[in-house]
């Protein structure tokens, strides 16, 4: 059989490797998928009979410029339709953002870690994904970011909170940096978890944007809105910038159900924050929980908690799964477990002082610095 040609660039890519699927119910029972950062609540009833009053058009592709939404979101942000650019999913949002203002051999540039999908989608779009390791206490480091841009960066993504880390950057921090970055390159902001951060200073995207014309925001409906499943997120972008993004979109990309149950989560709002406060109680007590066994934990402001657990990450990892939690291990890092059902967030917390115990004696000290 002879070899298919491939693009050879795209050997320079790690395949995705996607949260672990939980296993079926009778095998381990019950068994918490904490690895995806996703919402355990169920979806609202007012968002369920909203779809479900959609469901008799999906045989039509649906509205692409998705009138209704965007109307929503140029109210509440006070922009225009054309700085609204939807995406499936924002993870789609940073990829047309990325194919829109990089090429070959352009640059982009983040932190690392960050999101997983950043470095994966950066070669795709034919780009080289910079890389600028995160400071010791698994922050940006945005005076090195600002020194690795080059003549060939195009694009900036700052991811706040970050992912995997829960780390944030402070409002002054931000305003310094994006003073520094030469004004022809786009600077994005990640705000998946903004819900969860309670900040006291923390920046707010669409600030910047008003602030900064080379500023755009990615918002995604997964996280928060408990809407993983229906792919859809967007960006609040520059003019010129929604226009080219729009060139780079998947055509017909955010179906119907999706736009309708983005528009039905907006409306009950209420109802969703009171989730994510529900959540973010959660996650003071998982991390008092190891805290208190010894590990100190970057302070995390997302739905999620980083254990930074070095050479001892996948024995905590095997340990975790063996008591029913699917978490994200990077072995050699860390490993980021979804702040979940309060059962599964129960587990995790009964853990810690058997995690704690797993990292060697003199990184633990390290650790509690
Ligand atoms: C989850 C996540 C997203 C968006 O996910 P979608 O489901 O594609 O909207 C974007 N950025 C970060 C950092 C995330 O963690």
């Amino acid at each position: 059989m002879s070899e298919l040609r491939l693009r050879e660039d795209l050997n320079a890519i790690p395949g995705y490797t996607p949260g672990k699927a939980a296993p079926q119910a009778e095998t381990v029972a019950p068994v918490f998928k904490v690895s995806s950062n996703e919402n355990p609540y169920p979806p609202l009833p007012s968002v369920t009979a909203a779809i479900a009053d959609r469901l008799a058009h999906i045989n039509r592709y649906p509205e692409t410029a998705a009138t209704a939404l965007t109307a929503v979101l140029c109210e509440r942000f006070g922009v225009e339709p054309v700085n609204v650019v939807l995406g499936s999913g924002s993870v789609e949002v940073v990829s047309q953002l990325m194919r829109a203002t990089a090429g070959e051999g352009d640059e982009i540039l983040f932190a690392w870690r960050s999101f997983e999908a950043y470095p994966m989608l950066a070669r795709a779009a034919g780009a080289v994904p910079v890389m600028v390791p995160l400071t010791d206490d698994h922050r940006h480091d945005l005076d090195a970011m600002r020194a690795a841009i080059t003549d060939r960066t195009r694009l900036i993504l700052v991811c706040n909170p970050n992912n995997p880390t829960g780390t944030t950057i402070g409002d002054a921090e931000l305003d310094r940096f994006l003073a520094q970055v030469p004004p022809h390159i786009v600077v994005v902001i990640d705000e998946a978890y903004v819900q969860f951060n309670d900040r006291d200073d923390s920046p707010v995207g669409i600030e910047y944007f008003r602030r900064y014309p080379n500023v755009a925001v990615a918002h995604t409906f997964s996280k928060a809105y408990g809407l993983a499943g229906m792919r859809i997120g967007y960006a609040i972008a520059p003019e010129q910038l929604g226009i080219a993004l729009r060139k780079v979109a998947i055509p017909f990309g955010v179906t119907d159900l999706a736009q309708t149950a983005a528009i039905a989560s907006l409306a009950a709002e209420d109802e969703l924050e009171a989730r994510v406060a529900e959540l973010v109680l959660e996650r003071e007590r998982v991390v008092a929980a190891f805290t208190a066994a010894g590990l100190a934990l970057p302070e995390s402001k997302g739905n999620f908690v980083w254990l930074p657990l070095g050479q001892a990450t996948s024995a905590a990892a095997e340990l975790l799964e063996r008591h029913g939690l699917l978490v994200r291990p990077f072995p050699g890092e860390g490993l980021r477990a979804t702040v979940a059902e309060p059962e599964a967030n129960e587990r995790l917390i009964a853990l810690a002082p058997r995690i704690a115990a797993l990292v060697a004696p003199a990184e633990a000290v390290l650790a509690s610095r």
